[in-house]
């Protein structure tokens, strides 16, 4: 397998290899982060990739429109030539050339959602450019909060902050909301290219400090205002009955604008680390037959474990999506509560594109220390 090294993040460079990557896709977790992710670096580095066994144990396995739209605007921004990639395949051939910032438009057709897809192109217009004037936009419709993936909420207030740690700035903007089964949400994204600092220092995340904030956010759209409201009362009920100060807690609730229908509520959780703040969020849709209390109860739940199980800083799902920013950006270390196995993938994955090494450390049964030594 052909490896690039790059001692600078802005060493990655697309420039074609002919030795193909193959990758099965049903490693590990096996499901469509290795699609995305194997995307990234592929433009970046360069190198070809073959993926087989797509998602192969999923309930529906295959290419589904949020996977496909990943590899095709991908295939737009690095001048790609693709064969294989359609509805339901289970392999595809992806042979990436120049990335080009510039002002894209993708719709992915379904509520499929906006952050995988954004999640997968962001990495190639960070860092294949080191002309910190070549901004791109990205502009994607589809589903803005969906289970099982990252919201715009968790982008903006946890992942957002967690990059301009690293020195890697973007903006991300929810022009509408959009939820399944319509989608109909629309982000609208600015990329300021990485420019590694000759004086920057790898990532260090490991001791919580003071917890100076807990923001309660809760928001509907095109629902009765008054569900946000009640799972907000309802949360900050639990959290205090734990003893917790009620000058920490903060609560806003919000009206979406977008078509359709849909309720979520994020807790953001700050504490001090050093001297700057680290930012979790916690997320939450709303459930036909659940009651808002109910919804308020779990996200306290959520708020409880990590505040009072752990005293890691970074909470399972930031933690798989930091391994890959790391990597790119000089390395680092940070403490976590959980690693999952998404993140035991991930860390292979990257591991086969470029000379990092990814290690776990546990450190009791409540946290372990994962460092990613470049
Ligand atoms: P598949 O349908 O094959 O499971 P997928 O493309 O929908 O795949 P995964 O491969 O499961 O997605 O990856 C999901 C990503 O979403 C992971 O990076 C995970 O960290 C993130 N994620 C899941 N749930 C949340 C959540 N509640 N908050 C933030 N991020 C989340």
């Amino acid at each position: 397998m052909s490896k690039q090294s790059a001692n600078n993040a802005n060493a990655y460079t697309a420039s074609t290899k002919s030795v193909t990557l193959k990758i099965d896709g049903s490693t590990g977790e096996g499901g469509g982060q290795i699609i995305r992710t194997a995307l990234s670096l592929s433009m970046l580095t360069g190198i070809p990739i073959e993926i087989f066994n797509i998602r192969a144990g999923r309930a529906k396995p295959g290419l589904m429109r949020q996977h496909l739209m990943c590899v095709q605007a991908s295939q737009q921004i690095s001048n790609a030539s693709v064969s294989g990639a359609v509805l339901g395949s289970s392999s595809f051939h992806f042979v990436p050339s120049t990335i080009k910032s510039g002002d894209y438009h993708f719709g992915i057709g379904s509520a499929g959602s906006t952050s995988l897809v954004l999640q997968t192109l962001l990495p190639a217009l960070f860092f294949a450019n080191t002309d910190q004037s070549a901004h791109s936009t990205v502009t994607i419709k589809g589903g803005t909060h969906n289970p099982l993936a990252p919201t715009t909420d968790f982008l903006q207030q946890a992942f957002v902050p967690a990059l301009a740690k690293l020195g890697i700035q973007v903006d991300i903007e929810c022009v509408q909301a959009g939820f399944a089964p319509i989608g109909g949400g629309l982000i609208k994204t600015t990329i300021t290219p990485f420019m590694r600092r000759a004086d920057s220092k790898p990532l260090h995340l490991t001791e919580r400090g003071a917890l100076t904030n807990i923001a309660l956010v809760a928001s509907v759209l095109n629902l009765e205002y008054d569900i946000g409201k009640r799972e907000l009362t309802s949360a900050k009920a639990v959290l205090l009955e734990t003893g917790m100060d009620d000058t920490l807690i903060t609560t806003q609730a919000n009206k979406l604008d977008g078509i359709g229908e849909g309720n979520t509520c994020y807790a953001q959780v700050t504490h001090e680390c050093g001297d700057h703040l680290h930012h979790e969020i916690f997320t939450l849709l709303g459930e036909k037959r659940t009651s808002a209390e109910k919804i308020g109860y779990r996200l306290a739940g959520l708020v409880k474990r990590y505040l009072f199980k752990t005293d890691a800083l970074v909470d399972e799902y930031l933690t798989d999506q930091l391994l890959l920013p790391l990597a790119l950006s000089g390395g680092g270390e940070f403490t976590a509560r959980i690693i999952s196995q998404h993140t035991e993938t991930q860390a292979w994955l990257i591991k086969q594109f470029l000379p990092v090494d990814i290690k776990f450390e546990a450190i009791g049964d409540q946290k372990t220390l994962v460092r990613v030594i470049c």
